[in-house]
């Protein structure tokens, strides 16, 4: 859901039925490839005691292109995608797939997700009494999910250290790459202060009394000094990119909306203190002000940004800011919800300004061609409303921007934004796309996305769409890093 800003807004949606963790849907299928029973002629191929897979009668959409291309093949050589042609073929012990005339397209990117706290009962309150076993038993459920929804790589907002990634890495836990950001960093009273009221600070006491800074999931720095030693300390804990809170958010409690957060000396120590890392900061941010003081800082990517005017977009695509927004808070749809859907509620009229002040807001990104990443920033949720949410957030995306740019955002633009990580970049080969030499995260599906986003689960209802399983059905193949983690063809 919508985010930290709009993720309280989401936070209290999905406040309403949570019962997380009913971990019993089927998982999809194990990995299998298929084997074939004729052996094709090796061709061009480095390594014959290689692992190989061998998509054939597969359509490509390479992450970029307008359309796919005529029935082809794609052979994977270990973890990379070695080659790609109709008269590609593998080594005697390649596994080769059929794909069946079906899509064959690069792994989704998602690049604002909260894995500590996606699934997570109780709001605010139950993100505070979380211990380390909640985090992670949550984080592994969050993983699994994406990686099923065809995610084989997320950008992780806030809220984790990097030993959960490297967990995956080494093949412990099934999910996707992740890029961590650390704990949030935010200013006292910002949008990422989610201290119990009442609770001290410890930037004045000495003493932590807040679960979530003991934790790391938050940190609270005021000052050049302490943002310094917030942004290392992020560092030493395996972040790899940063994330400051720059502005408000919708519903919380201490950060009114149009409130700017930290000042330009406190963005730019963090933004040298990224540069001499050789990576790159972001910010929560939505309005003019905010997002305009984190770009005179030297932010290089903003999240969110819905309620800029027109200069700032065009700015962002002039400097060639990466953006990510997630959608559905600006969608007619959350006005279904009895919360923020009744007039009666103050978060109703937040809902409605947040929706006006964004209403050209993709239009502009489009017209600007800005680089824009999807984001789902989902929090706080139930099963079945993280895997609502998620399908609504693709379809929406494909409403707002249309289906190519959308499915760029999805894939090679924060494949793009991977690469801002620099020296840091933990997965530093080509992400996003289907070319040679790019890692071997790969998906089938059933359909041409292009045409209908249903390819990759996408579906336009949203609170009344019925629960799914984990398996999203169109969705046949799932490869990340060369390992096959579904496979329904
Ligand atoms: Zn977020």
């Amino acid at each position: 859901m919508p985010t930290r800003s709009l993720f309280v807004l989401f936070a209290m949606l999905i406040a309403v039925g949570c019962s997380p963790n009913a971990n019993t849907e089927q998982s999809a299928a194990p990995p299998t490839a298929t084997t074939t029973e004729e052996s094709p002629v090796v061709e061009a191929v480095p390594d014959n005691d290689a692992s190989q897979t061998l998509f054939t009668n597969v359509r490509v959409w390479d992450g970029t292109s307008d359309g796919l291309t005529d029935t082809t093949n794609v052979l994977v050589v270990d973890n990379l995608i070695h080659s790609i042609g109709p008269d590609v073929s593998g080594g005697d012990d390649a596994a080769v797939i059929d794909g069946g005339g079906r899509t064959l397209m690069p792994g989704l990117i998602s690049s604002h997700v909260h894995l500590t706290h996606t699934l997570v009962d109780g709001g605010i309150p139950g993100l505070n009494a979380m211990t380390w076993e909640d985090i992670g038993a949550v984080a592994t459920a969050s993983a699994k999910e994406y990686l099923m929804m065809g995610f084989t790589t997320v950008r992780d907002m806030g809220g984790m250290a990097d030993g959960f990634k490297r967990a995956i890495d080494k093949g412990l836990i099934e999910g996707p790459r992740v890029y961590p950001a650390g704990a949030y960093i935010a200013q006292t009273s910002g949008h990422g202060d989610l201290r119990m009221r009442g609770q001290p600070n410890a930037q004045l006491t000495g003493i932590q009394y807040s679960n979530l800074e003991r934790l790391g999931i938050i940190r609270i720095a005021d000052g050049v000094p302490n943002v310094l030693t917030a942004v290392r300390e992020n560092f030493a804990n395996g972040a790899v990119y940063i994330k400051l809170h720059a502005g408000g958010g919708i519903s919380s409690e201490k950060d009114p909306l149009h409130t700017i957060q930290y000042t330009i000396e406190e963005l730019r120590a963090a933004d040298v203190a990224t540069r001499n890392w050789d990576t790159y900061f972001t910010v929560h941010a939505y309005t003019t002000p905010t997002v305009n003081l984190a770009l005179d800082a030297g932010a290089q990517a903003i999240d969110h940004g819905q309620m800029v005017d027109e200069n700032t977009i065009k700015r962002m695509a002039k400097q060639g800011t990466f953006l990510t927004s997630n959608l559905s808070g600006m969608s007619e749809g959350l006005l279904a919800h009895p919360l923020y859907g009744n007039p009666a509620n103050p978060q109703y009229i937040k809902t409605k300004a947040f929706m006006a002040a964004s209403k050209n807001f993709a239009d502009w990104v489009k017209e600007h061609d800005v680089k824009w990443s999807f984001g789902d920033d989902m929090v706080l949720s139930t099963q079945v409303q993280f895997r609502q949410l998620v399908d609504h957030e693709k379809w929406y995306a494909g409403e707002l921007f249309g289906n190519h740019f959308a499915l760029k955002g999805m894939t090679s633009t924060p494949g793009q934004l991977a690469q801002l990580t620099g020296q840091t970049n933990p997965y530093p080969g080509t992400l996003g796309v289907i070319e040679e030499g790019a890692y071997a995260d790969i998906l089938v599906v059933d359909g041409n996305p292009l045409e209908d986003l249903a390819a990759i689960g996408a579906y336009g209802g949203w609170f009344d769409a019925e629960p799914r399983s984990q398996n999203v059905e169109n969705i046949k193949l799932i490869m990340k890093d060369g390992k096959i983690y579904k496979n329904t063809l």
